[in-house]
Order: structure tokens, then C-alpha cells, then sequence
């Protein structure tokens, strides 16, 4: 038999009942599965002939349940709720690393480009939407352990629309983006592509210009190493990049400043011991140094001295693009994106894997209001009883985390603005005290109250029971990395260059706006964009796509069941199901119920003059199901459980 489309129709409902149902339809090359209207993607690795123009055109305005199971028909859907409902949609995208959402988000701008309409202006609109990517992806994407081209940053982009459902413009937000890989990455990795890409594709021009080296093994940041990758053109990306709606000369300062950051990895500071026995450090390559500071026009003097009183690293923030927006109509419309990284567990998890947990237990909080919500909107448009469903609610998790006044965050916080020697076993100890009986909450110290022992915890860790599994966070570095200091002479010195973009990047280090308040911690910034985040999500019709990564080695249509199950229950997949179906599994309209299935009563068959709705019901009453199985609402029939349907498709084909 053919494995289910929606696993809403799974019957029985298992974990194994669920994963052979994605198993077998992978095995057929169906890497698309509904759960209602969210879609399950199973990346293939492997390029499928599913994404032609002949597949759009299919797509284009179908009958969501008429056709397999597609991201098209997502996409569809939500374009048409926008354009002829006016509902704003979101579209959200998880999954873990190479699990395939930012494909999944392009598929999706790509099909919502193509059904849109035609003309000079929404073309050159359309173009800027599908060119951003590969800028993006230049500056935020890396080779990593597990993906060549993996997203090193959240992203969320609202698409704008007129009330024609055309194009106007677009809102990028990123999210966290892993600075750290700048000055560090492990081996077999690489740094962002745009390294690589402007030593490969640059003209010697404008590499002279820059003054840079086409030799990747020159700089110290690339690992000294020539990092080419097979399959990935570093060149030709380069020379393919659209910079879209910037100047020429803009274009030419982003590269300044990229060129600078790549030379700085080359500025080695040695510490020697004056006669006070102070440790003091000066520049070791003063060419590198003069070089940066002619491209910056600013005097090496002034570099030095910040760069040797204190360490550099570079300050995260949300950045905000706006493509142009020309004239914002009176009803505009929004479409947005989200391409966010999924729940992470590692062997070692550190302040990165908390954060990202924290942004993923906020989207399951928020994918669970929203599906109630939903539900609940469309039982009282159809004029059904609504009965409150059981659920696991997660605000517990949601709390523990964020709570102002003594959630984890607020903790960290303190600890870090606390004078005097801090460190992560004190803001340790505050979280046991405070923890103690917390059920979502355990350490070391928890457990020997608990009485419970597991060797798997060690001291310096605190572990969570998310909704999607158990996670130990080891606390080191929790502190430095939520401060995440830039120290004040060091925006200072960048502030006094001449370089206008570089010192808009830098604005703290205008003397005049010298405050003695310390910049909000990285913790309190994540936390603030993703309140907003969640807002802006909630006011919108949601859309779901959850990826799944099938192996470990990419390999074309290699599924391992192991791997698969993880992400199953990180993905929260069962609660999925269960939420879909917490009050009727299965609705449609009258008209097309009726169509399907009146072959199975003599009073319906093979006409029916009354109305739609009278016509299911005198059919539904020929067939003697239990009345608590049924509720026929303004425009729609409601079918409580799977197998009521199933009988149904099974009477139709006999
Ligand atoms: P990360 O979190 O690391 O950014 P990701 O979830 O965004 O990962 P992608 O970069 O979208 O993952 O996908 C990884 C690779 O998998 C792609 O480069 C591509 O080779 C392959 N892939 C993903 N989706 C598809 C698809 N629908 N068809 C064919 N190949 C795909
Ligand atoms: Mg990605």
C-alpha cells in the first residue's frame, strides 16, 4: 500500500509507524510528507526533476489536496492566502544543519517569484529578492564538518506585496551570526566563503587595490592553507555576484573592509617585558599594519595603540538591509521567511547550543499557539463546539530560560555585571540554588539531592529537559561570550578612520557618545530580537517546513533510520501529529466530500439535488458512523479520527 501522504492519517500513531512512513516514501523519491499543512522535506542530496516550470505550473493554484505532497503547494497556498485573503503568512524553516531549509527557502522564493506577475518594475524587484542570496551566503556562509555551504546565521526576511500580490521589497534580519569563525575555525572547515571567493575571483586590479594576495596560504585567518572545494566554484561565484542596489563605490568599500579584516589575521602582536617587568605587546608585522591603515586612511599610530592595550574581536548585531522599498502602497501584504538554525545537541554544548535551544523552544511555544489558535478560529468560523485539547505546554522550558527577574538569562546577566572576580561557578551555584526542585532543571549538585546519580553529567555542566530531549550545557565561556566586549579604544580607533562604512560600523566609538553604561550582553540582545521575532511571527498566518537530514556523508537517497528518529523527536514531530489532530483529524468541503464519496449511498448516488451540506449529512447517516465521530460546520465536514476516513476511502474502493 501507499505510504500516507499526511501523516495526520497515520494509524497507528507511532514513532516506527511514523519513521517507515517517511522511509518508504524517501525510498520512492517522495521527499515531501504532510503533517496537515506542514511539510516534512527529507533532503535528498541528489538533484530530483521536481523543480521544473512544467512542476510550477502544476502547482499553481492546486487543490492542496489533490496533488503529492509538495513545498510548491506550500508556497501556493500561502501566496494565494496573501494575495486573496489578505492574510500576512510566515514561513518557517527548521531542521538541523544540512537538512536542507535554506534550499527549502529558496524553493520557496524561487516558485512565489515565478507565479507572480510580470513587468519591468516587480521584475527588477523579483531579481534583487532571488540576488541577495548569494551575497548572503558569501559573507554568512561557511564549509563546515557537516554542510559545504552551511548558513553560519539565522534569517528572516519579510517579503512585502501590493495589494496585486506583486513584489515591492524586502526586510532581511540575521540572526547570530558565528563571528567566532573569523578568527577561528577547525580543520577541514573553512572561513566565510567570501574569502576565498574574492582571492580566487578578483582581479589582480582589484586585488592590487585591496592589497591582497591571491594566496590563501598568505593568511593566517584561512588556516594558511589553499582551501579550494570540490564542487564549489570560488571564482565564478565571486564573478556572479549581483551586488544588488548598491553603488559601484559601495561595493568597492565592503570589499575594503573585508580585505581589512582578512590583513588583521596577519597583524601578530609579541608581548616583551619592560624593565617594570609590565607585560607590553607591539605589532610584529608593521607592514600589514600600514597597509590596513592606508586602506582605512587612518594613522597606524592610532591602530597600534588600540590594538595593543587590548584584544580585538569583533561585535555581533542584528543588521537590517532593506532592498528598496519604492512606494509603499496602501495595502501591503507580507510574506516572510525564516531560515533558522535548528535544535542543536552536541557532544560538548556551550553558550551557542543554549542560545540556539532557547530560539527553538520559543518556535515550538509559538508553533503550538498557533496551531490551537488556527484550529480554534476555524471550528468558531464553522460554527463547531471547541473542547480544549491536551498538550504538552512548554512555557515551563520557555520560562526557566528567559523569565526577567530568575530565568537563566537573567542570571547570566548578573553574574556578568557583577564587580569584582566573576566566574561561571558562581553563576553555577546561583542556578542549583534557585533550580533546585525545578523539574526541567538538573545538574551535579541537583541530582545528589535528588538522589539520583548519572556519570554522564559532569560538574561544571547544567543539563535541560527541552521538548525536544535532554541537553548538558557546559557553562565555560558562558560569561565571556555573553559580555562580548569590544573594548571601548578599539571602536574608538575605527571610529577615527576615514573610511565612511567602516566607521558606520562603529558608531559606539564616537567620543561624543561615550556612555559609561555597558553595552547590553549578547544574551539580552538574542533574547530582545527574539521577542520580536516571535511577535512578528504571531501576527501572521504560519507555515510550516521541517527538514530532515537522511546521513551523516551526504550521500543521494541514503536514509538512516537512526539519524532519521533523532530528528523526529527534535523536530517534535509526534506532538506535531497529536496537536493536528487534537480535535479533528481530517475537514473538508462539502462539495468535494460529497463528490468523492457519494457512490456509497443510494439517496446520493448518482445525483444530488439539495444542498452540499444536506447531502453529506444523508450520506454520513446512510453509513451509521458514531455521531461523536462527525461535526458538519457552515462550509466544511469534520472527521474526528483516521479511521473513520480510512473506512470511508476503503467502502469507496470496493
Ligand atoms: P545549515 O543549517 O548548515 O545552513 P541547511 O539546512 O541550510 O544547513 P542546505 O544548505 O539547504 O542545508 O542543504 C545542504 C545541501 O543539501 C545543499 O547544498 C544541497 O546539496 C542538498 N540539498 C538540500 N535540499 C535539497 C533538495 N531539495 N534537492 C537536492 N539537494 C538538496
Ligand atoms: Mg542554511
Amino acid at each position: 500500500m501507499l505510504p500516507v501522504g499526511d501523516l495526520v492519517l497515520l494509524d497507528p500513531l507511532t514513532e516506527e509507524s511514523l519513521l517507515q512512513t517517511l522511509q518508504e516514501r524517501f525510498r520512492r523519491s517522495n521527499i515531501y510528507t504532510y503533517i496537515g499543512n506542514v511539510v516534512i522535506s527529507v533532503n535528498p542530496y541528489r538533484s530530483l526533476p521536481i523543480y521544473t516550470p512544467e512542476t510550477v505550473q502544476e502547482y499553481r493554484n492546486c487543490n492542496f489536496f489533490a496533488v503529492k505532497p509538495h513545498i510548491y503547494a506550500i508556497a501556493d497556498d500561502a501566496y494565494r492566502s496573501l494575495r486573496d485573503r489578505d492574510r500576512d503568512q510566515c514561513i518557517l524553516i527548521t531542521g538541523e544543519s544540512g537538512a536542507g531549509k535554506t534550499e527549502a527557502s529558496k524553493l520557496v522564493m524561487s516558485y512565489v517569484a515565478a507565479v507572480c506577475s510580470k513587468g519591468e518594475e516587480v521584475d527588477k524587484v523579483k531579481e534583487q529578492l532571488l540576488q541577495s542570496n548569494p551575497v548572503l551566503e558569501a559573507f554568512g556562509n561557511a564549509k563546515t564538518i557537516r554542510n559545504d555551504n552551511s548558513s553560519r546565521f539565522g534569517k528572516y526576511m519579510d517579503v512585502e506585496f501590493d495589494f496585486k500580490g506583486e513584489p515591492l521589497g524586502g526586510v532581511i534580519s540575521n540572526y547570530l551570526l558565528e563571528k567566532s569563525r573569523i578568527v577561528r575555525h577547525v580543520k577541514g572547515e573553512r572561513n566565510f566563503h567570501i574569502f576565498y571567493q574574492l582571492l580566487a575571483g578578483g582581479s589582480a586590479q582589484l586585488l592590487q587595490q585591496l592589497k591582497l594576495r591571491q594566496d590563501c596560504r598568505h593568511y593566517g585567518y584561512l588556516n594558511r592553507e589553499s582551501s579550494g572545494l570540490p564542487g564549489m566554484d570560488d571564482a565564478a561565484n565571486f564573478r556572479a555576484m549581483q551586488v544588488i542596489g548598491f553603488s559601484p563605490a559601495e561595493v568597492t568599500a565592503l570589499l575594503e573592509v573585508t580585505a581589512v579584516v582578512l590583513k588583521l589575521g596577519n597583524v601578530q602582536l609579541s608581548s616583551s617585558y619592560q624593565a617594570s617587568g609590565m607585560e607590553a605587546s607591539s605589532i610584529a608585522e608593521p607592514q600589514e599594519l600600514q597597509e590596513i591603515c592606508e586602506l582605512i586612511g587612518l594613522d597606524p599610530a592610532v591602530l597600534e595603540r588600540a590594538l595593543c592595550s587590548r584584544t580585538v574581536k569583533a561585535r555581533n548585531e542584528m543588521v537590517l538591509t532593506t532592498l528598496s522599498v519604492p512606494q509603499p502602497g496602501k495595502q501591503r501584504k507580507v510574506m516572510g521567511v525564516l531560515d533558522i538554525y535548528g535544535f542543536e545537541i552536541f557532544q560538548d554544548n556551550g553558550f551557542e547550543q543554549f542560545i540556539i535551544n532557547y530560539c527553538n523552544e520559543k518556535l515550538q511555544q509559538i508553533f503550538i499557539l498557533m496551531t490551537l489558535k488556527e484550529e480554534q478560529e476555524e471550528y468558531v468560523r464553522e460554527g463547531i463546539q471547541w473542547t480544549p485539547v491536551e498538550f504538552f505546554d512548554n512555557s515551563i522550558i520557555c520560562n526557566l530560560i528567559e523569565n526577567s527577574k530568575c530565568g537563566i538569562l537573567a542570571m547570566l546577566d548578573e553574574e556578568c555585571l557583577r564587580p569584582g572576580v566573576v566566574n561561571e561557578d558562581t553563576f553555577l551555584t546561583k542556578l542549583n540554588q534557585l533550580f533546585a526542585t525545578h523539574k526541567h532543571y538538573e545538574s551535579k549538585e541537583t541530582q545528589n539531592a535528588r538522589r539520583v546519580m548519572d556519570a554522564t553529567l559532569p560538574s561544571q555542566c547544567f543539563r535541560i529537559h527541552h521538548y525536544a530531549g535532554k541537553v548538558t550545557y557546559n557553562v565555560t565561556g558562558f560569561i565571556e561570550k555573553n559580555n562580548d566586549l569590544l573594548f571601548r579604544d578599539l571602536s574608538q580607533a575605527m571610529w577615527a578612520s576615514r573610511h565612511e562604512l567602516l566607521r558606520s560600523l562603529f558608531p559606539e566609538g564616537d567620543p561624543q557618545k561615550v556612555s559609561l553604561k555597558l553595552p547590553p550582553t549578547a544574551g539580552f540582545q538574542f533574547k530582545a530580537s527574539v521577542a520580536t521575532l516571535m511577535k512578528n511571527l504571531y501576527s501572521k498566518n504560519p507555515n510550516y517546513i521541517r527538514c530532515i537530514k537522511p546521513n551523516e556523508t551526504k550521500t543521494g537517497m541514503l536514509f538512516t533510520p537512526e539519524l532519521v528518529l533523532a530528528q523526529i523527536r527534535y523536530l517534535g514531530l509526534m506532538e506535531n501529529v497529536r496537536v493536528r489532530r487534537a480535535g479533528y483529524a481530517f475537514r473538508q468541503l462539502y462539495d468535494s466530500f460529497l463528490q468523492r464519496y457519494k457512490m456509497l449511498s443510494p439517496r446520493t448516488w448518482p445525483h444530488w439535488t439539495g444542498s452540499h451540506r444536506e447531502g453529506t449529512k444523508v450520506l454520513l447517516e446512510d453509513l451509521a458512523f458514531p455521531p461523536e465521530e462527525l461535526a458538519f460546520g457552515h462550509t466544511k465536514i469534520f472527521i474526528r479520527s483516521p479511521r473513520t476516513l480510512f473506512d470511508l476511502e476503503r467502502r469507496r474502493q470496493e
